[in-house]
This record gives structure tokens, C-alpha cells and sequence, in this order.
């Protein structure tokens, strides 16, 4: 079902407003301040009748603001990229994207983040600066290792994520919470990611944090 709340679906109603816009003449058309979607009944077709109410709207000054930006600035440039310039990620959203296979394969094949289930572009883009902060904190060349492999030898070497978070970044504490690194590593030989455990070796991984004064 169409959820107009769906970034997608607004870029499409803006855009054939723009179009209708362009194609029609102005003498004998005039642009209404919102656009719509008329939804399918709740309940389907076979059980209810269409519906006016089912028509939701949205005002187009909202649309305008932000969708002028993308059509006609961000968009231009994304499209004069060469294809290895492209900034992308594998993640939840492109299940309806026809490429979807194609860039699967992909990111398991050169090991990008997209192999980390779930993973939004905004969090992979928190991961990407962790990584980056560490070769900028710690003067490291960047090695000839996958993202997925660079974040597992990141999280993996021992106090490695507290040297690089002192200062407080705001990165490593999101870092931290994604990746579900406890504040405390118990035993050496944990993993200290759960999160990229499971990514690397392609397994269900169960963590028990022990919260005994006891252990230290
Ligand atoms: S499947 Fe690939 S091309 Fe499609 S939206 Fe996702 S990253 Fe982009």
C-alpha cells in the first residue's frame, strides 16, 4: 500500500506537479497550493468502495523547499558521476530497487558495511567516520583491508575504541551504541562487537555481559 509519508512518494508527487506544470498552459490551468495521492481502501477494493477521503494531501510549499534542492542541484551532480564515484550503500530500503541483487553481491563480495543487517545509510555513514577518525587520530595509513574487515580489527584490538574516543566524539559514542560494545570488556577473549562478530563470520552470536561488582 502507498504510504504518503514515504520520501519516495513525495519526490514523485512534487515531480509530476513540476511536470503538469510545465506541460500545461498556464492560461486555462492553475496550480492548486497541495497535491495528492488517492490511497486504496484500508480494507482493499473487494470489500470497500473508493473513497474521496482516501485522497491525501500535502501542501506543495512544504515539498518545494527541500525537493527544489534535490531535483535541481543534488541530482545533476549525482547524475554526472562516473559510476565509481558514487557514494552508495546496501541497507533495509533497497528491497524495491531493481539492482538490489547486483549490489548485494556486491557488498558481500568487497566486504562493505552493507554487510551488517540493517544497517541505515545515516549509521553507515557514523561506522565510515569511526574508521576515519581512527586513521586521522592514530597517523595510520589506510591498510589494504575490506570496511567490514578494517571495523573488525578496530573493535577487536583492545583499548583501541577508548584511544580514539578521548575527547568525547560524539562519532565513537554512536559508534559504540550501534555496535553494541559494551562499556566494559570483561574477558579478552570476548568479542567486543557482537554486531561485527556475527557480520565477519556470517554467525548468530548470543553476548552475556556479566554485571558483577566482582568482575573486573
Ligand atoms: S540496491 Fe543499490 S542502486 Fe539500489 S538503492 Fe540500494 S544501493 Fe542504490
Amino acid at each position: 500500500m502507498l504510504i504518503l509519508s514515504q520520501t519516495p512518494h513525495h519526490v514523485q508527487i512534487y515531480f509530476y506537479t513540476l511536470c503538469l506544470k510545465y506541460i500545461l498552459d498556464s492560461d486555462f490551468f492553475e496550480c492548486s497550493e497541495n497535491a495528492g495521492v488517492w490511497l486504496p481502501p484500508s480494507d482493499g477494493f473487494d470489500v470497500a468502495s473508493p473513497s474521496l477521503l482516501d485522497i491525501k494531501t500535502i501542501g506543495l510549499n512544504l515539498l518545494s523547499s527541500p525537493l527544489d534542492l534535490f531535483i535541481f542541484r543534488r541530482l545533476p551532480l549525482l547524475l554526472a558521476q562516473r559510476q565509481d564515484q558514487v557514494q552508495w550503500h546496501f541497507n533495509p530500503s533497497c528491497k524495491a530497487c531493481k539492482f538490489a541483487p547486483s549490489c548485494e553481491r556486491n557488498t558481500i563480495e568487497t566486504g562493505r558495511l552493507g554487510v551488517i543487517p540493517n544497517l541505515s545509510v545515516g549509521d553507515a555513514q557514523v561506522l565510515k567516520d569511526l574508521l576515519h577518525l581512527r586513521r586521522h587520530r592514530l597517523k595510520q595509513s589506510s591498510e589494504p583491508l575490506t570496511e567490514i574487515e578494517d571495523l573488525h580489527t578496530l573493535v577487536q584490538t583492545h583499548g583501541l575504541v577508548k584511544k580514539i574516543s578521548s575527547g568525547g566524539s560524539s562519532t565513537v559514542k554512536k559508534a559504540r551504541r550501534l555496535l553494541a560494545i559494551p562499556r566494559q570488556r570483561h574477558f579478552l577473549s570476548a568479542s567486543a562487537s557482537p554486531i561485527v562478530e556475527a557480520a565477519v563470520n556470517k554467525m548468530i552470536q548470543v553476548c552475556i555481559y556479566l554485571t558483577s561488582p566482582n568482575i573486573h
